[in-house]
Formats: C-alpha cells, structure tokens, sequence
C-alpha cells in the first residue's frame, strides 16, 4: 500500500566555495607606485541543519535532493574582502537522525534545537594585500578559493514520544490517542485508517506531560517488512514505554490472547530491544464485550509475563484517566527518551594525487604551488585538528611534490605557498 508519509531520504548537500582573492595596487593620481591593494575571497555559506516543529515528515526531501550554498564573492582591490556566500538553512523535523549515504553511521540525531553544521564553506583564498610583507613588496599573486564541504546523507525520522501506542489495526489506537490528547488523528473502522505517525500530548496534571505517538498498526508480518507497519516501527525506537492496546470485544473475531502474542513477536523480530521495552496493556473496547471471561483470561496471560492490565473503553472515556495516570508513573521512573550518539568517523575523501601540481616562484623567491586536487584536499583539511594536519603532510609526502621541489632547487627556509597556507621548508 502506498502512502504519502515519508520518514528517509537521500539528499546531496553541498557548501559554498570560497571566493578567490585579488590581486591589485593602490592607484590613485599622482601617485607613482601604490601598494598592493587586493581584498581576500569571502568565504563559501555553509549548510546547517535545525529542527522545524512545524514539520512531521520528510516529504520536502523526496521532491529536492540537491542542496547548494552560496559561493563567497572574489576580492577586490582596496582591501575589499568579497561578500560570503549565504548559509542553506534546511529545516527538518525533530527526531530526524542524520546518516552518512555511504556507512550508514550517524552524524546527528537533530532531537535538540540547536542548529548543526553538516557541511563548512570553503575558505575564502587571500588576496596580495595579505602577502605584503618588508621583504615582498610587490606581491602579484592570490589565492584562489577552497572548495565547500559536500556529503551525500540519509535523513531517517524516528519521533521523539515518550510512549508509543502498538496493537494490530482498527483495535482503538487511535481514539484512545485522540481521547487523551488534543490530537486529531483519522477514526473510522476500516485497517489502516492511520497512514502516517501522530503525536499528541498528553496533560496529566499541573506541570506533568508526555508525548504520545500513534503509528499505523502493525500487522503479522511487517517486520519482514510484508505489508505497512514495518517501516513505522521505527518511530516507537526510542520510546521509553509502549502502550499495547488489544481488542478484547471479539467484535471483529480478534482473538485477544493470540493478538497479543502476534504483536509482541513482531516487536521482537523487528528488534529485540524494542520487544523488552516496559509495556502496559489497554484492554479496549470493554464497553462491547461479552465475554467477560475473554478479559479474565488476558488478564492473566499478560500478568504471568509481568505486565499490567487496564480495562478501558477509548470510545466510552472509560479508564482512560486511569491508564494515563499509571502511564505517568511509571514514565517518571524510567530513562528519559533516547537520544543517538553520533558514531560518524570523519574520512578525508581520498584524492588522485598522480596530476602534475602548478609550481611558481614568486618575486621574492616564495614558491606558490596550486593544481585541482591540492584545492580539493585543503578544502578537506582542518589545520587546528592534529589528524586532519597529519594526513594533509602525508598526502603532500607521498604526492612526490617535496621531490619535485627539490629537483627545482628549493632551498631549507624557502617560503612554500599553498592557498591560505605558508611554511618553511625543511628538508
Ligand atoms: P486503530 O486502527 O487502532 O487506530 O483504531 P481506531 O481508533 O481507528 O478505531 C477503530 C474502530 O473501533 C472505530 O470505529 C472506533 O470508533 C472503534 N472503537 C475504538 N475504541 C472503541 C471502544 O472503546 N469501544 C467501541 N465500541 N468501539 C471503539
Ligand atoms: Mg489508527
């Protein structure tokens, strides 16, 4: 069956470039020989993430997959530096985890709602202002931009909600939801009238709450992903107690006891932590039942097992109140609501370092080095990060441009160049 409620997406996400520098001299009438002038690049927007309350799934996702920054503007001469380029702000919706494409390890859980930085800009390159020193005068060189940061993600929404209603379709999910909250969710008696997860809060008393999540009810099967269901029990992953609602009427030949065992085996296959999570049942539908013993007997099913039982009837407003209080107690007691630890390792991309790299001697004897692929990599390198500083040298070494220096006659404490970077060379 398909439906309209989208919880992953792939998206390509890319930051701005820097901007390049300038080269330039002061010009003015009368003057002979102005200084150099050229303003730095601004530095390419970056593409930061925040939560969107206003939003409930990642439907915007399935239509846009290509998310691009704006470019920091060239320099100019008299020191202008050039403009940034704009942020991307992308808003999803809280709980949406965000994944790397290719591993699959989590970069942010976006629960809080603080902005996160998932890809930098580009370092905006220096213009030849910034190279005038006593012994350089004329620099008539700058740099040109680094690349922005780009990444290829998966968004996967998993719903913050402290207690997560479960329990085969049709069987009052739903209204209890809309009984105990103020949410609004699809009634009506036919299977899978919920097509996409709700959240209701849920007033206990002055100062006390909790979230409620509603998902579309699972069916025997739908963790071998048979039918709707499966993909939803994904956003009752970090619910800290699961509310299993059974139909004890008969009033659509359910057989409570056997619903229950069905519902908590696919809780199991889906994930064995999620099958241990605390439960309580709701007994619904009692105002119709008429076997008073089919209750009896559930009841001590699910005692044996450990779990508590209380009779309700969600449409009636009977022992709802009752069912929340008990709700409450026990969420007071257990852990808060799961919050993903990122467990991303960042990875430079590796680089082709086999094309030729441009090598220059500037005036006063600095060599300037540029070329594509140095570009990617100093895009890619964090200079105050030890590591990203150690694979940048390592690359650089195992390049063979140390040796192609050499051959051209660099000398130990020759100034070496390399867009917004300088060092002296020592052999
Ligand atoms: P869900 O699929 O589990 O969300 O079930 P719904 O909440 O959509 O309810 C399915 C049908 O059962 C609807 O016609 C409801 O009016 C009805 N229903 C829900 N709770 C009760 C109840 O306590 N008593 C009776 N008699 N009917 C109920
Ligand atoms: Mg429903």
């Amino acid at each position: 069956m398909a439906t309209s409620f989208i919880d992953k997406a792939r998206i390509s996400v890319r930051a701005g470039n820097g901007g390049n520098g300038s080269v330039s001299f002061h010009r003015e009438k009368y003057v002979a020989a102005g200084g150099p002038d050229g303003g730095d690049g601004g530095r390419g927007g970056s593409i930061i993430l925040q939560v969107d309350d206003n939003m409930s799934t990642l439907m915007d996702f399935r239509y846009k997959r290509k998310y691009e920054a704006g470019n920091g503007a060239d320099g100019q001469g008299a020191r202008k530096t050039g403009k940034d380029g704009t942020d991307l702000v992308i808003k999803v919706p809280r709980g949406t985890l965000v994944r790397d494409a290719e591993t699959g390890e989590i970069m942010q859980d976006m629960s809080g709602s603080e902005p996160y930085v998932l890809c930098k800009g580009g370092r905006g390159g220096w213009g030849n202002s910034h190279f005038a020193t006593p012994t350089r005068q004329v620099p008539r060189f700058a740099k040109a931009g680094l690349p922005g940061e780009a990444h290829d993600v998966i968004l996967e929404l998993k719903l913050l909600a402290d207690v997560g209603l479960v329990g085969f379709p049709n069987v009052g999910k739903s209204t209890l939801l809309s009984v105990v909250s103020k949410a609004q969710p699809k009634i009506a008696n036919y299977h899978f009238t919920t097509l996409f997860p709700n959240l209701g809060v849920v007033w206990v008393e002055d100062g006390v709450s909790f979230v409620m999540a509603d998902i579309p009810g699972i069916i025997e099967g739908a963790s071998e992903g048979a039918g709707l269901g499966h993909d939803f029990l994904r956003h009752i992953d970090r619910c800290r107690l699961l509310v299993h609602v059974v139909d004890v009427s008969g009033s659509e030949g359910r057989a409570p006891i056997a619903d229950f065992d069905a519902i908590n085996e696919e809780l199991r296959q889906y994930s064995p932590d999620l099958a241990q999570r605390p439960q309580i049942v709701a007994a619904n539908k009692c105002d119709i039942c008429e076997d008073p013993d089919a209750i009896a007997r559930l009841r001590e099913h699910v005692e044996a097992q450990g779990y508590t039982l209380v009779e309700i009837s969600a449409a009636a407003h009977q022992g709802t109140r009752e069912l929340v209080g008990k709700v409450a107690q026990m969420l007071s007691v257990l852990p808060p609501v799961t919050v993903y630890e990122p467990d991303y390792v960042p990875r430079p991309a590796a680089v082709d370092t086999s094309a030729p790299l441009d090598i220059q001697r500037a005036d006063d004897g600095t060599w300037l080095v540029e070329g594509p692929w140095l570009q990617r990599l100093m895009g890619n390198i964090n200079f105050s990060d030890y590591e990203s500083r150690m694979y940048f040298d390592k690359t650089l070494r195992e390049s063979g441009l140390f040796q192609q220096l050499e051959e051209m006659g660099i000398q130990d404490g020759d100034t070496v160049s390399m867009y917004d970077f300088e060092f002296e060379y020592q052999r």
